[in-house]
């Protein structure tokens, strides 16, 4: 008897599942063992594994036996590892008066308004805040650069909540304030990993995030104004690898840890009228990037529903299964 099965999901190219054929008599006993594995492990967290194991395996057996060789591995990972809960890992910075906003922009104000034991005898705290929309983690909206784009109440939930991917362009980036993501950054990482899945959510590494909330580190200028955004200096997406993303893949919303999609030397905003264009939301200022896996992460990236809004404060987590995280 013959039996074909998958773990992990995605498309045909996607390295993120495993295929494996099994051919003897206990055959029966498969679809239990898929159930067991699909409902009570890491399903993500194992597939990693799996990855990095087909990865540094060099191909001495081939075919059906392969395939079984896998298999059985897999089972024994799953039977054999500690057990570990899967981790949450924030990527939004708190909003509060050292938060970075566009030099033209107003910052995060907070006023007190009630703290401390009220005359009935319980505590009471209460305040009001006031904020621009593009300040801080937050989500440009595709209605940001597009007249016909979403605003951000109207974006599909299906775009800020999915599976995650993190391009690490740290090092060349950290070399070079004035640094664009390339296509090469984006295929050099395809070549490792597979080709981007269909509906991803696209995380870049810059490195930045470690220097918030040092404005002149972070973004390259501590002014405020006007004349302070030509002293801008920080990474961001070349706008021909925003235009080869939205023609070559399907992306549903694209992220990174400085404070702006485009670089911080765009006069045009290309890069974000390419993914507005294209109804592609973005995320900025998002940190703790560096704590998640290139891919397995699972990620929620939700704003505040401000109706008709360019942009708003944006809290982003990621799950990350056990067997991803660095340790
Ligand atoms: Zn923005």
């Amino acid at each position: 008897m013959y039996c074909i099965g998958k773990l992990g999901r995605g498309d045909a190219n996607d390295k993120n599942r495993f295929s494996y054929a099994y051919n003897c008599q206990i055959v029966m006993h498969i679809p239990t063992l898929m159930d067991i594995l699909q409902t009570y492990v890491s399903h993500a967290g194992l597939v990693i594994v799996m990855q990095k194991i087909k990865r540094n395996t060099p191909a001495l057996i081939s075919g059906s036996i392969r395939n079984l060789f896998y298999a059985v591995l897999a089972c024994v990972i799953f039977f054999t590892l500690p057990v570990r809960a899967d981790k949450w890992v924030d990527l939004s910075h708190i909003f509060n008066d050292d938060t970075i906003y566009w030099p033209t922009s107003k910052g995060f104000e907070m006023k007190k308004t009630a703290e401390g034991k009220t005359e009935k005898g319980y505590y009471y705290s209460a305040n009001d805040f006031a904020s621009s929309e593009h300040g801080g983690t937050h989500l440009d909206a595709p209605l940001h650069f597009s007249e016909t784009g979403y605003g951000v109440e109207q974006i599909p939930l299906s775009r800020l909540v999915g599976m995650g991917v993190v391009i690490d362009v740290s090092r060349r980036a950290l070399k070079n304030r004035d640094y664009q993501i390339t296509i090469k950054d984006i295929t050099d990482w395809e070549q490792v990993y597979g080709r981007l899945p269909n509906n991803v959510i696209l995380l870049f590494n810059t490195g930045y995030a470690r220097f918030w909330p040092d404005r002149e580190k972070y973004m390259g200028t501590t002014e405020r104004g006007a004349a302070a955004v030509q002293k801008l200096h920080f990474p961001g997406l070349h706008p021909d690898a925003a235009a080869w993303l939205v023609k070559n893949r399907k992306i549903a919303s694209i992220g990174l840890d400085t404070p702006s999609l485009d670089y911080g030397q765009s006069k045009q905003f290309e890069t974000h009228q390419i993914l507005a264009g294209a109804q592609i939301p973005g995320f900025e200022n998002v940190t703790n990037l560096d704590a998640l896996p290139p891919t397995g992460a699972m990620i929620v990236a939700l704003p505040m529903k401000i109706g008709g809004g360019s942009g708003a404060p944006l809290r982003i987590i990621a799950r990350v299964p056990s067997a991803g995280l660095r340790d």
